[in-house]
């Protein structure tokens, strides 16, 4: 009920305990798992993601997906429900397939195999198809017949060097341990294999503006460039390009509320580095429209900056304020402003 008076037991991602509060919000019930309808985002000062809390049990994970309920909120996903939609996805996957290609090195030994993680109906594979790769689907879902008859379908990631591309769109944000999962798949890929990963867009929250799509009951972990980067960093990739600038948006044909990201297998595990969640709290500011100052970079990490700043910015509200008495606002502060004015204030939690 209130998720802010329990303790949460470190990142689900990196372990760190270096956690601070971004913003506490209610969840809808179309995309409520566990009992709890509040929800605080917390933010891991290590790695950079932000996460629901309380995370659901596995129980309520389980339960939510198996659930008919899921089922009917992915029609977009079926082969045989969708109609006009579904031409304009495969018409996507197309372009972006085609704008992914440049960045890939391939073998030229073998032809390229490629594995769609919850492939829904199998759209990028039918692109990925048309343009002369093997395609593989896994989806624990329902999929259409035609999906099943044009691709190869596995239960399971396989255990041994089989991919050199695995597509993970809509399957991050929804994971509780991203990490375990990105390994087991770093484990099925080739060495300079990729990941093509899609998250919602929490780095460009500011400019689509939709924070219950960034975050609710079925979006666990929220990722910024700079958590996303962590994460599959600590999988052993190393991030070679992000496809969420404007020229994207153009070819897709919609404001990035997503963050694809295209990944190399470098192997290894690469710790987190620098200041990952100073993208994070810029954003969800920036959001609640109060623009950084100049001196940002160094007022996101010095708590008594941030304090002098705020006081500043609330002194100079509270003389336009007085000022303007008599015109009606812009745009009210909401809760977020509201929240991360107060988180601000407050020197970072944990050491
Ligand atoms: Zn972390």
């Amino acid at each position: 009920m209130f998720p802010l008076l329990e303790e949460p037991h470190g990142c689900p991602v990196c372990a760190s305990e270096r956690l601070r509060p971004l913003h506490v919000y209610r969840v809808k019930p179309r995309t409520q798992i566990a009992q709890v309808a509040n929800l605080a985002l917390m933010g891991c000062e290590r790695c950079g993601v932000s996460f629901s809390h309380p995370l659901p049990t596995d129980a309520e994970l389980d339960n939510y997906y198996s659930g008919t309920y899921w089922q009917e909120r992915r029609p977009e996903d079926m082969d045989d429900r969708t109609g006009g939609r579904r031409e304009r996805i495969i018409r996507l996957r197309g372009i972006e397939v085609d704008l992914l290609a440049p960045h890939l090195q391939l073998p030229r030994t073998r032809t390229p195999t490629v594995l769609d993680f919850g492939c829904g109906s199998g759209e990028y594979l039918d692109a990925f198809a048309d343009r002369g790769w093997q395609t593989v689907g896994l989806e624990p879902g329902e999929i259409g017949e035609q999906t099943a008859k044009r691709h190869r379908m596995v239960a399971e990631i396989p255990a041994e060097e089989t991919f050199d591309l695995v597509i993970l769109n809509h399957v991050l944000e929804h994971l509780k341990d991203p990490v375990a999962t990105l390994e087991r798949i770093a484990a099925a890929t080739y060495g300079g294999g990729y990941i093509f990963a899609s998250v919602p867009n929490l780095r460009r929250l500011p400019e689509h503006g939709r924070l219950s799509y960034v975050m609710n009951g079925t979006h666990i972990v929220s990722y910024t460039l700079s958590g996303l980067r962590s994460v599959l960093g600590l999988a052993g990739y190393e991030v070679v390009q992000h496809f969420d600038q404007p020229e994207w948006d153009e070819h897709h044909g919609q404001k990035a509320i997503r963050l694809p990201v295209l990944a190399r297998n470098v192997g290894g595990r690469r710790e987190p580095e620098g200041e990952p969640l100073a993208e994070a709290i810029a954003s969800l500011l920036d959001y609640a429209g109060e623009q950084e100052e100049p001196e940002g970079e160094r007022a996101r990490t010095d708590p008594e900056e941030v304090a002098r700043l705020r006081r500043e910015k609330k002194q100079a509200k509270k003389e336009r304020r007085e000022q303007q008495a008599s015109e009606p606002p812009e745009r009210a502060a909401g809760p977020v402003a509201r929240l991360a004015r107060r988180v601000l204030a407050e020197p970072p939690g944990g050491s």
